[in-house]
């Protein structure tokens, strides 16, 4: 559990293994993992990408909140993965003999998805090994307009009355799951930055691990340090998503030794 000002982040995050983080206040998880117990509750599942330890869990997802006659889930995922997402639930549906009721929303990017009135994300593309994306959640809230401060309760009441609009939208960006990918997206979308909280994988740590890093399109903690004036300006910076081949003894005396001191106070890490 990682406590990021008024959003707490449940999961967890490994390399090959499972990456599942639900965010309990906003309703949603980040990809699925195995299907983990604490992401039942969660209405909406936001995928970045199709390998297995992010994404097997979707069909046991789906079937366990039917069982549980809890709500459909909406599951958003990129646009080019949702038929073969679609023939796997298929497919699992006649293995099991019961029909199952969920919702695929394919997500292209750069657009707004609302998943409740109030909250919406827009995602951005990442560069992984296979075809993938980040989201960015915002909540978004109604401000009254400058011309219309300082005006009394049923003088508001009137222009509402009239029709006329007294609010604008604002947009708070709330938190950003760049999910498997390079650095690239942090250098491409200066904006995903912009959130309460900034979840970013880390995949290697070691020296010479870099050209593993760069292979397998995974981000290095180098090309972080590379990036700290930037990244020191989040408020909370969430690194996940370790390789197997570190202990969290290992991660955590890395991280101490190899961040600087800007960036230091304001990470947190996720296993
Ligand atoms: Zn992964
Ligand atoms: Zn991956």
């Amino acid at each position: 559990m990682v406590n990021c000002g008024g959003l707490t982040l449940e999961g967890t995050s490994v390399s090959t293994l499972e990456t599942c983080v639900a965010v309990r206040e906003l309703n949603l998880c980040f990809d699925i993992g195995k299907g983990p117990r604490y992401a039942v509750g969660m209405d909406n599942v936001l995928l970045t990408h199709a390998h297995q330890d992010h994404a097997v869990g979707l069909a046991l997802h789906i079937a366990t909140r039917k069982l549980l006659d809890v709500a459909p889930p909406v599951i958003y995922l990129p646009a080019v993965i949702l038929d073969d997402v679609q023939n796997l639930i298929h497919a699992w549906e006649r293995l099991e003999r019961r029909r199952t009721k969920y919702t695929l929303v394919p997500v292209k990017a750069g657009e707004r998805y609302d998943m409740r009135k109030g909250l919406f994300f827009r995602s951005f593309p990442t560069e992984h090994s296979i075809p993938s994306m980040g989201f960015q959640v915002f909540e978004e809230r109604r401000k009254l307009r400058p011309e219309y401060i300082g005006l009394d309760g049923p003088a508001i009441v009137e222009l509402k009355k009239r029709g006329v609009e007294i609010t604008d939208a604002v947009e708070i960006p709330l938190v950003t799951f760049v999910g498997d990918s390079t650095i690239t997206p942090v250098d491409r979308f200066p904006e995903i930055l912009k959130s309460q909280v900034v979840i970013l994988e880390c995949t290697f740590l070691a020296p010479e691990d870099r050209p593993m890093a760069k292979k397998k399109r995974h981000t290095h903690v180098a090309d972080i340090i590379e990036r700290a004036d930037r990244l020191a300006g989040c408020e909370h910076l969430v690194l996940s998503h370790f390789s197997t081949r570190y202990t969290r003894e290992d991660v955590k005396r890395e991280l101490a030794a190899a961040l600087p001191e800007t960036l230091k106070s304001k990470t947190q890490i996720l296993f």
